[in-house]
């Protein structure tokens, strides 16, 4: 065979545009009712999906629906309650048929120093941005491969990629992340599903508030060492996403996009 015929070749019904578009397709954005999750809503429906977005705080989630438009709808959700999911899922499925693309993107920090992180601190960061994550892409996984189709994107760090003081069980989740999107790219690539992960930078957010506005020193680290000299904007991470979403990224899995700045290659 030669290499050749296994390349679908864009036709004029094929076009880059229509690459990029997720008409038809619906997405579930964990977190979607504020900072990057909202962004990433936003852009995904933006390039025409449906959106269904999840969290704890229903007025926030709805206040995001209104600003987002028709494409959106929400349903309440606390990931943290790991047995509560596959019934979570079920309400997903009940509402959208299909699930094609899901973003894990909810998340929380503790900064902390090492030495005075308590075992249940740590527990309880490794429980949302970990154990969460894992059985929120199981349950919705195994309807993807049911329909040999899917798309998962996960949310890392920076705090992945280099040593970030005060902030280990977040590191150490962040890591699990990026080593569980190459793990379930792997397995997952026969049933139609790629599994990617964007690592963002220091995106202005209300966590990344919490973490540098009262730390100069971590504020001056930070710009010092992205070239771009600037926080990035949630839109930047949005747009990332809908791209990695999109069949314009059909070969593209297993990766970690670092949307960033720079930061991470910064000297
Ligand atoms: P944020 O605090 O604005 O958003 C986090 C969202 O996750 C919130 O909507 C929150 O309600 C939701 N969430 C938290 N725990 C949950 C739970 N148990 N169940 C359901 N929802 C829950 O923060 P953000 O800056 O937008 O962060 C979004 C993601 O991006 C996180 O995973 C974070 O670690 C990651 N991240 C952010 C930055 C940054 O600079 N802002 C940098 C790197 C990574």
């Amino acid at each position: 065979m030669h290499l050749q015929e296994n390349i679908q070749q864009p036709s004029s019904k094929n076009t880059a545009q229509a690459m990029f578009s997720l008409n038809g397709k619906t997405a579930v954005v964990t977190g979607g009712g504020s900072g990057l999750g909202l962004a990433i809503a936003k852009a995904l429906a933006g390039n025409g999906a449906k959106v269904i977005i999840t969290g704890r705080d229903e007025n926030k989630l709805q206040k995001a629906c209104e600003e987002i438009g028709n494409a959106c709808c929400y349903i309440p959700a606390d990931l943290s309650q790991l047995q509560a999911i596959p019934a979570f899922v079920e309400q997903l499925i009940q509402r959208a048929q299909t699930i094609d693309i899901l973003v894990n993107n909810a998340g929380i920090n503790m900064k902390k120093d090492a030495l005075d992180v308590t075992d249940e601190e740590f527990q309880n960061i490794i429980l949302t941005n970990q154990q969460a994550v894992f059985a929120l892409t199981r349950e919705i996984s195994r309807h993807m491969a049911a329909a040999q189709q899917g798309n998962i994107i996960m949310i890392s760090s920076m705090a992945a990629h280099y040593g970030l003081p005060k902030v280990v069980a977040y590191t150490a989740s962040k890591t699990a992340v990026e080593g569980m999107t190459r793990a379930l790219a792997v397995e997952l690539a026969e049933k139609g599903i790629r599994v990617n992960c964007i690592a963002p930078g220091f995106i202005a957010t209300d966590m990344s508030a919490k973490a540098l506005n009262s730390d100069k020193d971590r504020m001056q680290r930070v710009l010092a060492r992205t070239p771009m000299r600037k926080l990035g904007h949630p839109d930047d991470v949005g747009y990332a996403a809908a791209f990695l979403a999109s069949e314009g990224a059909r070969f593209i899995t297993g990766t970690v996009l670092a949307v960033d700045g720079g930061n991470s290659i910064g000297f």
